[in-house]
């Protein structure tokens, strides 16, 4: 195994590294030994006013503005090959700070970064505007500017890939950032702007201020030269973000929870739709906002169904993300952990049963077993909120019910994602159809793509989409022209 290299630990703000204006630190932890990494600069309101203020230079003035869009693709170009090179150490890095098994960072969280990057290198330069004939004696066109600095906050779960779902689209389309990594897992955030340095970004294009959600994370949103906040967490924050933002107008994107629900019909490949059910349930210990977590199967393939999936699950090895073969980790933290146990309780008070699972794994680290409940119903608390653990629900519809089938998966106040299993197309195009969320998966469970839009149909789910030229529209602003001849 290498070394942990630690990237530059203090701010970054137009394009130099400093410590917090009143000197403050945090340390970020490793939760999968509860042993410290990293002392962090905790960057408060003072610093964040620095770095929008830098951003807003950097947007109106000096390199940025006056390269070209294949100028800033090369630059994005540049950022994923140094992600290619330094492969090992952003790995490492991510999978320490956030607790997650090495293999999976690498096929997922790093692989997807360095994608993201590319897809929208290649779209700067193909931001077209619209030529709209009105009149003889006037060329009438729109074009396409950046929407102005962005402010990104993101959560701990997915801490690069988060980051740069929202900053590459942004830089493609010529936005300057400031983001505020989540306190759990600042430490890619930071590898980022140390990397986005080297690739040749001017200063103040993209600023990392690590800091808390109420005091960075609050003061950014309500800055008054913030253009657009580009958020994912929390509903709860969510909505508080988009109160604040009312104030001065500010475009907000809220990617926020998920409570994703699997119909499986009996004519499903059982078998697929077992091993995808624990993949969609466990992978990043389901702290994932799209996570499976309410399985809704057909009564005459039920029992089967449950007893295929006990098997399956009880394979799984919870252990520390660096051991090979380990294919869950701990949870983020101990109130995280201490949060998914209690609704553990709660479930069994509410009646369900717990078919396997149930309670913390050892007594170092944050790990929580992959816990399955059966004869779970549809109005439980642990059915209805979003618990981001290892924790999946079963429940059942009636035999040829469909209808029955597509209410309970829609009795929900989320609607990022879903899924179908049926080998009948016509089937998989009605309920698909049918399902309420941003995202329906159809005999599959999980992927996402760059090229693929994502995000809620509003409510506990947000609204505005990551990714795809969705994305690209979220991060310009169409401003008209009017040309008129002598
Ligand atoms: P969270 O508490 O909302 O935190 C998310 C980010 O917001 C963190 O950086 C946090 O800072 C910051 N924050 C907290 N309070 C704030 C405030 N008043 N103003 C501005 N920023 C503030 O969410 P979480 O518990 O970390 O993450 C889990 C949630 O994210 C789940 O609900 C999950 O479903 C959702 N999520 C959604 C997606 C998606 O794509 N839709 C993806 C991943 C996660 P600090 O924590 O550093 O204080
Ligand atoms: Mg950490």
């Amino acid at each position: 195994m290498s070394e942990v290299v630690l990237p530059n630990t203090q701010l970054l703000i137009n394009g130099d590294w400093g410590d917090a204006a009143d000197g403050h630190r945090f340390t970020t932890v490793n939760p999968a030994t509860e042993a410290p990494i990293a002392e962090v600069a905790l960057g408060g309101a003072a610093d964040i006013d620095r770095a929008v203020r830098a951003a807003h230079r950097a947007l109106e003035s000096g390199r940025w503005p006056a390269m070209t869009g294949a100028e800033r693709g090369r630059v994005l170009n540049r950022l994923a090959a140094i992600f290619r090179e330094r492969m090992d150490e952003i790995v490492l890095l991510e999978s320490i700070d956030a607790g997650k098994p090495l293999a999976a960072t690498r096929r997922q969280d790093v692989a997807a970064a360095i994608d993201t990057l590319e897809h929208f290198a290649g779209w700067a330069d193909k931001l077209a505007g619209e030529v709209i004939p009105v009149r003889h004696d006037a060329l009438t066109f729109s074009r396409k500017a950046p929407v102005g600095v962005v402010g990104a906050i993101v959560p701990w779960n997915f801490p690069l890939m988060n980051a740069v779902w929202k900053t590459a689209p942004a830089l493609a389309c010529g936005c300057t950032v400031v983001l505020k990594p989540a306190q759990l897992t600042p430490l890619s955030a930071l590898w980022l702007g140390q990397a986005a340095l080297e690739a040749g970004l001017p200063p103040g294009v993209l600023n990392i201020v690590p800091g808390s959600g109420t005091d960075a994370g609050a003061a950014l949103v309500s800055h008054p030269l913030v253009n657009k906040i580009a958020f994912t967490g929390s509903p709860q924050v969510g909505r508080g973000i988009m109160r604040a933002a009312a104030e001065n107008v500010t475009h907000v994107g809220l990617e926020l929870g998920g409570k994703a629900p699997i119909v499986i019909f009996a004519d499903a490949d059982i078998n697929r739709a077992v091993r995808a059910t624990t993949a969609g349930a466990f992978f990043n210990a389901g702290q994932v906002c799209s996570a499976a977590t309410r399985v809704v199967v057909e009564d005459s393939v039920h029992d089967e169904y449950v007893e295929r999936l006990t098997e399956r699950v009880k394979s799984l090895r919870v252990g520390n993300p660096l051991e090979d073969g380990v294919s869950m980790g701990p949870v983020i933290s101990r109130g995280a952990m201490e949060g998914i146990l209690k609704y553990i309780d709660i479930g069994r008070s509410e009646g369900a049963k717990v078919a396997l699972g149930g309670g913390r794994c050892g007594k170092q680290g944050y790990y929580v077993a992959p816990t399955l409940f059966v004869d779970a119903h549809e109005e439980m608390k642990i059915v209805q909120e979003e618990i981001f653990g290892p924790v999946l629900t079963i429940l059942r519809f009636r035999e040829n019910d469909e209808d029955e089938a597509v209410r309970i998966a829609n009795n929900s106040i989320y609607s990022l994602a879903s899924a179908v299993w049926t080998r009948d197309i016509n089937r998989a195009h009605r309920v698909s159809s049918r399902l309420h969320s941003g995202m329906v998966w159809v005999n599959t469970y999980g992927p996402t793509d760059a090229r693929l839009p994502w995000g809620g149909l509003g409510g506990a789910s947000g609204i505005g989409r990551d990714l795809g030229r969705a994305a690209l529209e979220a991060y310009t602003e169409r401003r008209t022209v009017w040309m008129q001849f002598d």
